[in-house]
């Protein structure tokens, strides 16, 4: 079986979901797994009914409202007959959502985000599955939370590996299309649980991990891995083959390509990964597989933007030590700051992190008590694989170099633009 995932640009609307069922007509479809996220940006406009549900807003009915419509627009422009039975099945869904929003009692603000923003990849994979019927592929839809099981971690659920093997190697039937929700889970309570952010990537790979797939593709809006973003790196190229070791450096350090979890279960069983464009689906793009680094072998670019660079250094000149730096990086991890480099000296330490959830103002008042705390806001953080000097003249130039670490393989530079 092949596992194939279709990301929120693929979806975006009634010709995308067409152009999904042409790249299956090129690709094959037979004995093929589809993986597919929300919609568009739907995940976000469901981050905002929670916000809206949460702040007791007046916006919360036409926040739904919006969604309904996006959707609505989509399976009129896909289907002629607006009797076809996909309408009231996807009615059903955001009649349950509402119900959701009316009935709900828990205050536990992680549990509500994922009952609420699983209802986008439930719905697309609703109007996905039915539009390929519709076109004559033999379709099964399958809620992903019957086989992914996690623990009750929710927004950042944990897989449990043994329960959702073996609901997969049960249930998952061969020979048709197969098509489930990206992102999803479940607990031991049934109740919905979500992998985290940009999770889709990953689901695929859980399911391939579990089916021993022969391949897993993840079809994007470019044409595969490139050395940088193309939407920052004007000549980015494109890398026709890397290591799984490779990929998971690139994806590490931010290339968002590719979800970082989703390299670790292909790499055990050695499921090769390929990333190809949806607009050119016959384009061999990129193959992650056991083989060379890779090829062809040129500098890479990651580029981190709105890091917080913070350096701490002792009150009364004496070192900064594993005891400093664990009790530090404990403060960290309760804030939940994401550090992406680190760097100390006898006295001194420097990071330089993501404040994706505003936490740094109270950090940084408990740090102050022993620390001497400078720090600058946004700050641009660059990482360079496989970097020359050309390579590090190209990301310095017209900026201010803050910081910089030369390691064999990686060079980071934060700079403040000038
Ligand atoms: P999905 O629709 O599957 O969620 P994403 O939007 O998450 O896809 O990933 C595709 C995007 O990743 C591209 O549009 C591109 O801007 C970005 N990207 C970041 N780094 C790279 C890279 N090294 N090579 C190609 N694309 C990259
Ligand atoms: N829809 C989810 C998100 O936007 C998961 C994904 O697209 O991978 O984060
Ligand atoms: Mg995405």
């Amino acid at each position: 079986m092949r596992i194939f995932k279709f990301g929120g640009a693929s979806v975006k609307d009634a010709a995308g979901i067409k152009n999904v069922y042409d790249v299956l007509l090129k690709a094959g479809y037979e004995d093929v797994l589809l993986v597919v996220s929300a919609m568009g940006k739907t995940t976000n406009a469901l981050e905002i009914v929670i916000k809206n549900y949460f702040d007791k807003s007046d916006e919360l009915k036409s926040s739904v409202q919006e969604i309904k419509k996006y959707h609505n627009q989509i399976l009129l422009d896909l289907f002629e007959d607006d009797k076809n039975e996909v309408f009231a099945a996807v009615n059903t869904q955001f009649l349950e959502l509402e119900y959701f929003l009316i009935h709900n009692k828990s205050p536990n603000y992680d549990f509500v985000y994922d009952q609420i923003v699983s209802y986008g990849e439930l719905i697309s994979t609703t109007i996905l599955s039915h539009f390929m019927s519709y076109m004559g592929i033999k379709t099964q839809w399958l809620d992903v939370r019957n086989f992914i099981k996690t623990n009750a971690n929710y927004r950042d659920a944990e897989v449990d590996w043994e329960l959702t093997q073996a609901n997969i190697s049960k249930n998952v039937k061969r020979k048709i299309l197969n098509v489930t929700q990206g992102f999803l889970g479940s607990d031991e309570n049934n109740f919905t649980t979500t992998l985290g952010r940009e999770g889709s990537d990953y689901t695929a790979a859980i399911f391939a991990y579990c089916i021993n797939a022969e391949s897993v593709t993840i079809w994007k809006d470019v044409p595969g891995v490139m050395n940088a973003d193309p939407r920052y790196f004007e000549n980015a190229s494109l890398l026709n083959q890397i290591s799984y070791r490779e990929a998971i450096e690139l994806a590490f350090y931010g290339a968002t390509v590719i979800h970082p979890k989703t390299l670790q279960p292909l790499q055990k069983k050695e499921i090769p990964l390929y990333v190809k464009s949806f607009i050119n689906p016959l384009l061999p793009g990129t193959s992650v597989s056991k083989g060379s680094t890779l090829e062809p072998f040129m500098p890479c670019f990651i580029v981190k933007r709105e890091q917080l660079l913070i350096s701490l250094s002792s009150i009364d000149f004496s070192f900064i030590m594993e005891e400093n730096i664990s009790e530090i990086f404990g403060l960290f991890h309760q804030f939940k700051l994401k550090v992406n480099l680190i760097q100390n000296s006898a006295i001194s330490f420097s990071v330089c992190v993501e404040d994706k959830f505003g936490n740094f103002k109270e950090l940084n008042s408990i740090l102050s008590k022993k620390f001497k705390v400078d720090f600058t806001e946004n700050v641009t953080l660059y990482t360079i694989r496989h970097s020359d000097d050309k390579a590090a003249h190209t990301v310095e130039e017209g900026k201010t170099v803050l910081l910089k670490q030369v390691g064999t393989e990686t060079m980071q530079i934060v700079t403040k633009e000038n």
